[in-house]
């Protein structure tokens, strides 16, 4: 099969060509569902909170200008003119010189302005010496000062934790609309791929990138669909895809996608739906050989079989797509600037990705280290790297010494420099 390499910036446009990426849909959930979703539409307050005027402490609703006055040596006797329980509205009103016995959270009775902490009373019968003065809404808070009704109390796109499903259960609500998780089946291919846990025959390797690619895939808020290791034999692999588009939104496969008689994959991507193969090889290194086809609407990415080409390629390529699926906004990885260990040389007329440890000199410079290349195929180069640099195709050389910038898998704060 001919192949025609297309550029890195060719294979993202083929794909915008061909696939409209936006979110797959909106679904209802239950609040504890909701953990972790994206929250589809702006929840909005349906009523303030709190819903009235409460105590936020133990002690007595008062009127304040009662109070004026009042220190340790000087009390103000008051009397007692009943109580106020949580959870009830007040039957009773204070009066001038009187006081409602309250509990914290409870309404603040009729009359009252504001509350005298326990602390600061004393209580005889039904005579309640006042130690403390208190101004106007002491001890109050507000209706509404929590949340006012009609605001909006989490955005619309806001991945939803512990606060977020918090609030939205303070102001009564019990579903949520968030984006559907779009589904997104993973495969492998290859003789030699056993699943982890199985023992492993002589010839064989434990399968790594439907491992890596799932996490990757759940990483970027997609749901993976695990479909098995299937040979590289075209009928298999063909019943595997079909079964695929009919499983998932997205489908992403590893291996069987080089130019050895093995490699079965793009072949049978050409005759499964129209338009197929859009993406026949890419000018990169690594991640030459990753294939693209439009099946039935939806999107199959054919990645390389090395592990570290696949995780690559998925997060340059794939990643963006599922996260856009699912509502979620792409973030872009963090860069920091550094200084190239050694000299560094790109495939020729490839962009070449090439993984780097950062360390410090001795003047506490960063210095951006590639990881030996006699690990390219394995997965330890991705668990020593701690990003990338890109090298533009027509670029001959980076120089040692020379400024890079390096694409972050991982937080800064988390590398050990
Ligand atoms: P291929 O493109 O199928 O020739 O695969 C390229 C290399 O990646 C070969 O050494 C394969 O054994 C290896 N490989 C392919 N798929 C996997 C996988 N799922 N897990 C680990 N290694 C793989
Ligand atoms: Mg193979």
């Amino acid at each position: 099969m001919f192949r025609k390499l297309f550029t890195f910036e060719e294979a993202k446009k083929a794909i915008e060509k061909h696939f409209a990426v936006k979110p797959l849909g909106i679904e209802e959930v239950s609040l504890l569902e909701a953990y972790n979703r994206v929250l589809a539409e702006d929840v909005v307050a349906p009523l303030d909170i709190p819903p009235f005027n409460r105590s936020t402490v133990d002690g007595y609703a008062v009127k304040s200008e009662d109070t004026f006055g009042a220190d340790e040596n000087r009390p103000v006797k008051l009397k007692l003119c009943g109580v106020v329980n949580v959870g009830e509205m007040p039957k009773i009103k204070v009066e001038h010189g009187t006081a409602a016995e309250i509990m914290t959270g409870a309404p603040i009775p009729e009359g009252a302005d504001a509350v005298v902490m326990a602390e600061d009373t004393e209580r005889k019968n039904s005579d309640i010496y006042i130690y403390a003065a208190v101004a106007k809404d002491e001890n109050v808070m507000k209706a509404g000062a929590d949340i006012k009704r009609g605001e909006t109390v989490v955005k619309q796109g806001q991945i939803l934790g512990a606060r977020e499903i918090g609030a939205i259960a303070a102001v009564g609500l019990s579903k949520v609309k968030v984006y559907k998780i779009p589904r997104v089946a993973v495969l492998s291919t290859g003789a030699e791929i056993t699943e982890p846990g199985k023992p492993l025959a002589q010839g064989k390797i434990y399968d790594i990138n439907a491992y890596s690619l799932s996490t990757a895939v759940m990483e970027s808020g997609g749901k993976p669909v695990y479909l098995g290791v299937f040979p590289d034999d075209p009928n298999e692999i063909e019943k595997a895809l079909r079964h695929a588009l009919t499983s998932a939104d997205i489908v992403v496969t590893s291996g069987g996608v080089s130019v050895g008689p093995k490699d079965v994959i793009p072949k049978t991507l050409s005759f499964l739906g129209k338009p197929g193969v859009i993406v026949c090889g890419i000018a990169t290194k690594p991640g030459k050989p990753t294939t693209i086809a439009i099946v039935e609407g939806k999107p199959i990415f054919a990645l390389p079989g090395h592990p570290t080409s696949a995780l690559l390629i998925f997060h340059l390529l794939v990643r963006q797509i599922i996260e856009c699926m699912a509502g979620r906004k792409t973030v872009e990885a963090a860069t920091i600037r550094a200084f190239a260990s050694t000299r560094m040389f790109p495939a020729r007329g490839r962009r070449t990705f090439v993984m780097v440890k950062i360390k410090r000199d001795e003047s506490q410079r960063f210095m951006a280290e590639p990881v030996p290349v006699g690990l390219s195929g394995a997965i330890t180069t991705l668990l020593r790297a701690d990003g990338f640099i890109e090298i533009p195709e027509n670029q001959q050389f980076v120089d040692a010494g020379e400024g890079v910038t390096v694409h972050l898998f991982k937080n800064l704060e988390n590398i050990r420099v």
